[in-house]
């Protein structure tokens, strides 16, 4: 019996060797490792690094959208010809000239609105409060809104200028409308508390330009990067990789269910296996004698 089980250690350990050298043999990279240290002793401190991290882009997204704004507002001046530029009077084709500022408006509210979404990866907002959650992650449609319905409104409420540029005016607005609303939403939202759920891990992989870490050196998404930086997740989280990767979560997951995290744990368990059985069988020896 105890024989078998020593067996069964060995195996498993040659298992792991040869999966090794097979990965070897298979021509994957060789990975580089640069050790990055933590800032923070406490989750206080950790949210006051992400608060730190996100503080640019938030600023970012509320200047762009303050530009949207104002081009916003040219659009509507301009429609309602409250204001006339020199190039509209000598060449009325220009008095479409509020489509341009439409366009502008579009792209300020598309770029405000994914440097929100980054700030809201680096720093999330907190689940507890379903409401300022739900608000948090949703500004950049929000915002979106506020930069084309009132264009809108006023638009189909003006009694100066005849139907058929209402209809053009209108259209695009709404056009605009849908695709600064659409690239606004956070399809993927994350919480602080999803955040600090996984900054408890004592060593994770992250590479300089990815936005996730990785439980696993060896993980698939790992295998056309040489150089991996490490360190635990919190000072991959304060490197502003905000979170697992869903492979390694998964494989995490599916490892932590069968009981065993790898191979060579596995051949640990059968060594203790191993240590405890002679004990166990030393009183029938005695009864035999
Ligand atoms: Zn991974």
């Amino acid at each position: 019996m105890a024989e078998k089980k020593n067996t069964a250690a060995e195996e498993a350990a040659k298992k792991a060797l040869e999966a090794a050298q097979a990965k070897k043999a298979a021509g994957k990279v060789q990975h580089t490792y640069t050790q990055v240290g933590q800032q923070s002793a406490s989750k206080e401190e950790l949210l006051a690094v992400t608060k730190k991290n996100a503080l640019p882009y938030r600023i970012g997204a509320i200047i762009l959208w303050v530009l949207a704004i104002c081009f916003e507002v040219l659009a509507i001046l301009i429609f309602v010809q409250k204001l006339q530029l020199p190039f509209t009077v000598e060449n009325p084709g220009w008095t479409i000239s509020w489509i341009v500022c439409i366009v502008l408006d579009l792209v300020c509210v598309i770029i405000g609105s994914n440097l929100w979404k980054k700030s809201n990866h680096l720093d999330p907002a907190s689940e507890k409060n379903k409401f300022l959650f739900w608000l948090h992650n949703n500004l950049g449609v929000i915002m979106a809104i506020l930069a084309f319905v009132p264009f809108i409104i006023i638009v189909l409420t003006d009694k100066n200028s005849n139907k058929q540029s209402k209809i053009i005016a209108v259209v695009v607005a709404v056009v605009a409308l849908l695709i600064g609303g659409l690239t606004s939403y956070d399809y993927n939202p994350i919480s602080q508390e999803e955040l600090l759920e996984n900054a408890d891990i004592d060593v994770v992989y992250w590479t300089a330009s990815g936005t996730v870490f990785h439980a696993y050196d060896d993980c698939s998404h790992l295998n056309n990067t040489v150089e991996l930086l490490t360190g635990t997740s919190a000072s991959a989280i304060e490197n502003g990789k905000t979170r697992l990767c869903k492979t390694c979560e998964a494989r995490a997951e599916k490892e932590a269910a069968s009981g065993i995290s790898s191979v060579a744990e596995k051949a640990d368990e059968a060594v203790e296996e191993l240590t405890e059985t002679p004990v166990e069988e030393a009183p029938e020896e005695e009864a035999a004698g």
